[in-house]
């Protein structure tokens, strides 16, 4: 399979350019056709860091968004602030070449805006930052027009105290038909009851 099969916009094809990428991994062409398509497939897959899975759902979101909007279309939690920020960097790559692309770090130690909403099309943070902007009295981040949320380490999500039961309150709160993907790089029993209450009727992909 060629990244040209995958329908991507043709700003994105040329962020993996420059990104020098040349084909896609395993894991990017068996999840891509699938989360890039219409309708879009909720996914749980399990995936260790190194197969490319950042740039898989980096495209699922970049593709989603509509950059002539100033809302929130996208949001994805990972457990730590450093993945966080790597995420942050790969979507930045990735979407350089994409006009009016705003990113927003909804991490600790990121000021809160107050009083207004988030323009941003991406949001990427952590856990309890983004419940925080998106419960707090001004509904800094609003969850209400997402069209894709990604969950990255659910595995190390579960581990973490609060963690899990925030990502669950958070998901409450998107809407209907906002995609969903859950990434770990375990598959155990506690990861897929956790995995269960996120993503309803998921594509399930074990590399
Ligand atoms: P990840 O699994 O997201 O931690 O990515 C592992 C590494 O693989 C990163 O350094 C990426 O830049 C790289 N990578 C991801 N997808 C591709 C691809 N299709 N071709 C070449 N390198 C890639």
């Amino acid at each position: 399979k060629k990244f040209e099969d995958l329908n991507l916009k043709q700003e994105l094809l040329q962020g993996l350019y420059a990104m020098g990428f040349t084909k896609p991994s395993k894991i990017q062409e068996t999840a891509l056709p699938a989360i890039l398509n219409d309708p879009p497939q909720n996914l749980i897959a399990q995936s260790q860091s190194g197969t490319g899975k950042t740039a898989a759902f980096s495209l699922a979101m970049l593709s989603r968004i509509d950059t002539n909007l100033n809302y929130p279309q996208a949001l994805c939690l990972a457990p730590t602030l450093e993945l966080a920020t790597q995420i942050t960097d790969v979507v930045k790559k990735m979407g350089q070449h994409m006009k009016n692309l705003n990113i927003a770090s909804a991490i600790r130690g990121n000021r809160m805006p107050r009083n207004i909403e988030l323009r941003e099309q991406v949001v990427i943070g952590t856990p309890g930052t983004a419940f925080d902007w998106s419960c707090s009295r001004v509904n800094v981040l609003s969850l209400k027009k997402l069209k894709i949320f990604v969950l990255d380490e659910a595995d190390v999500m579960i581990d973490q105290q609060g963690h899990q039961d925030i990502c669950i309150r958070i998901v409450k709160g998107l809407p209907r038909d906002c995609q969903v993907l859950l990434f770990s790089a375990t598959y155990k029993n506690p990861v897929i009851e956790f995995a269960k209450k996120i993503v309803q009727n998921p594509m399930i992909i074990r590399l």
